[in-house]
């Protein structure tokens, strides 16, 4: 975070962040607020997805070529661990794009024009259809894997909550022998079944992460927090239940027919001290409403 608000490679950094994927809200050029959608070649400044010239910027292609490549997979590589159905789970490779774009949905396209310049990648010649979107300067700084992509669409909500939501990263490995050693100790009998040889499927955990969770700090929050108040006549509360509920016990659930405003209701009958508030104002002086229920 101190190197994009110092560099400032995306331009003044407002706020922004979460332990594994950074999220930044950032000052664009007032030029691209005005034209914020109609001119998508605004984010070539700062993403790219093409394969630098490997004789112009050696650096940087040899940073694209070992950690900012996907795959191969597809027609190229039919047994990658991505392919499923036939196809990359990813989406790659993507299709060729004259100049970055967005569809109807409001999705990004990154310019991804066909080039003369490729990458050799476990003996395979792959192009920019490979490329995981990148930032210059940052690669260029930080010689590591970041991907960049550009937020700034309509469903920027839902990919938000799918990093909080979605738990901790997993991953897919297998530990294996090198062939190339020869262990007197462990004669190689093709019959022995290695379970170790079968994939794994672990999840991980960064450092920062785990000490953020050790540390039982909040993973995220709502500013303003906000309370839905449930507003019903007398016993016309809705209840929610499943299809094979048993409906004479749901009715008979106390619990179940508790709302907040049945709760303040009924708080307000033993507790004297919140009747000068009105319903709407309860939280002001009491934390949960639902806490009572
Ligand atoms: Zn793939």
């Amino acid at each position: 975070m101190a190197f994009l608000k110092i560099n400032k490679p995306f331009g003044e950094v407002v706020a922004g962040t979460s332990p594994k994927s950074i999220l930044l809200a950032v000052e664009v050029p007032i030029k691209f607020i005005q034209i914020r959608i109609k001119e998508p070649s605004e984010v070539d400044n700062y993403i790219c997805a093409e394969i630098p010239d490997p004789n112009q910027e050696p650096q940087l292609y040899k940073i694209v070529s070992e950690l900012m490549t996907h795959g191969p997979c597809g027609l190229l590589n039919p047994n990658s661990v991505c392919m499923s159905s036939g196809s990359c789970s990813k989406g790659f490779p993507k299709p060729y794009e004259d100049a970055t774009n967005f569809d109807k949905q409001g999705h990004i396209h990154y310019r991804r024009r066909s080039s003369r310049f490729y990458i050799i990648k476990n003996g395979m010649n792959i192009y920019n259809g490979y490329v995981v979107p990148y930032n210059r300067t940052l690669l260029l700084h930080f010689m590591a894997h970041i991907n960049v992509e550009y937020g700034g669409w309509s469903m920027l909500i839902k990919y938000l909550f799918k990093y909080i939501s979605k738990g901790a990263g997993r991953i897919r490995y297998t530990i294996g022998k090198n062939p190339n050693v020869n262990d007197n100790l462990q004669p190689n009998n093709s019959s022995d079944i290695d379970e170790i040889h079968n994939y794994l499927d672990a999840r991980f955990i960064c450092p920062h992460e785990a000490s953020w969770r050790i540390m039982n700090f909040v993973i995220h929050e709502r500013n303003p927090a906000v309370q839905v108040l449930s507003v019903h006549l007398e016993n016309v509360q809705n209840m929610t239940f499943r299809d094979n509920d048993d409906l004479h016990n749901i009715v008979s659930n106390n619990y179940a027919r508790k709302t907040t405003l049945t709760e303040w209701l009924r708080n307000n009958c033993v507790d004297e001290s919140g009747r000068h508030l009105r319903y709407i104002d309860y939280l002001s002086e009491y934390c949960n409403i639902s806490k009572f229920m």
